[in-house]
């Protein structure tokens, strides 16, 4: 593969090469990269949502087995996911990369690439970012701007009192894939002629390494005339964002293991790691699913919804926040989630 020195290009013709092919979009897009800012226009009855996130090489990716394609594609997407958790509409964002130059512009572009097919698939425009150097290591920040009519915006910290919690797709699986990739990566170190055997676990890899945001659940839901009552996604386990509904809306919930969505693929492969489903579901991570509460006159709306399950309710503070196992005990939800340090 061809490798282009980033110190030829300098840091103006890589910001060169990284905009091509990138066209704005929206109409909310006045003027994107190639000033000193990007310029945004809004309807006046909507309010504006932002939200940030940082990848950190070695912390949140490893690029032993994370293409940069993907890396690309996965850090737009858990971007779009914060906007979707709000109600919102996401219409730009804007990427801060360092790099060092352990980096070729021929990797950068994949990286770009991967973003520019998120940005196609999400319709969002890339407005803007950042260029600078690090030591050695990649770092991604990447900040989505989005919007939604006042009375559509959903918050953690509203949910109520016998409200019914749903959640979008399946559980687990991005962190099952994660543990087959760790294992793939472990059998080449030790063997590189080994060749990974993923075909099996194609679903599972594919949640890890190519997570979507559920834009789509945004637009059934306005379909059915729905404002959930609470909302947020599914980026650290069920069970840290069902903790985060529960304490900021001061209240308690009872959810139900034999109601948690696993799929069967998923289902197969925690069984040949010797995981529980049920800790996968709660404390693995990067699911990128909605978790939101509905009143429960919306839950004929809802109750024929192919991707959307209903797996408990809210309840009042002092009940406590509790599972009720398949076997029909009550076990309280503790947060795990992610332990970055
Ligand atoms: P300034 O020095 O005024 O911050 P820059 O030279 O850093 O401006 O950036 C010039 C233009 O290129 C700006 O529109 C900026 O948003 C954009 N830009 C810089 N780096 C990136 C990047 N990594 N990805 C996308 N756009 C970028
Ligand atoms: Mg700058």
């Amino acid at each position: 593969m061809e490798r282009t020195e980033l110190g030829k290009l300098g840091e103006f013709g890589l910001i060169e090469r990284l905009k091509s092919g990138i066209i704005n979009q929206n109409k909310e897009t006045i003027f994107g990269i190639g000033d000193d800012a990007a310029v945004l226009q809004f309807p006046a009855n909507e309010q504006i949502l932002i939200s940030t996130d940082t990848m950190v090489e070695g912390i949140h990716f490893d690029l032993s087995y994370t293409p940069l394609k993907h890396l690309g594609y996965k850090a737009v997407v858990t971007n779009i996911s914060d906007i979707a958790a709000m109600n919102g509409t996401p219409t730009q964002i804007i990427v801060s990369i360092a790099i060092s130059n352990r980096f070729s512009l021929e990797a950068i572009e994949e990286l770009y690439e991967g973003m520019k097919i998120a940005c196609g698939e999400y319709k969002v425009d890339l407005v803007g970012g950042d260029t600078t150097s690090s030591l050695k290591g990649l770092i991604v920040t990447i900040t989505v701007v989005g919007h939604a009519k006042k009375e559509e915006i959903v918050y953690r910290h509203t949910a109520q009192n016998k409200d019914i919690i749903c959640v979008t797709g399946d559980l687990g699986a991005a962190y099952v894939g994660l543990q087959v990739l760790r294992q793939e990566k472990e059998v080449f170190l030790a063997n590189p002629e080994m060749q990974p055997e993923l075909t099996e676990k194609n679903y599972v890899v594919e949640r890890q390494l190519k997570p979507e945001a559920r834009m789509d659940i945004v637009l059934d839901l306005k379909d059915l005339g729905i404002v959930p009552t609470s909302m947020i996604d599914i980026s650290d386990g069920l069970a840290s964002e069902l903790l985060h509904i529960c304490t900021k809306s001061n209240l308690g919930a009872t959810i139900f293991e034999d109601k948690l969505p696993i799929g069967s693929e998923t289902l197969n492969t925690m069984a040949s790691l010797n995981l529980s489903s049920t800790a996968c579901v709660l404390n693995g991570g990067e699911d990128y699913e909605l978790l939101f509460t509905i009143k429960q006159s919306d839950f004929d709306k809802i109750k024929n919804h192919q991707d959307i399950s209903t797996i408990g309710y809210m309840n009042e503070k002092e009940k406590g926040i509790n599972l009720i196992s398949n076997g029909g005990k009550s076990v309280p939800v503790e947060a795990q989630g992610w332990v970055h340090f």
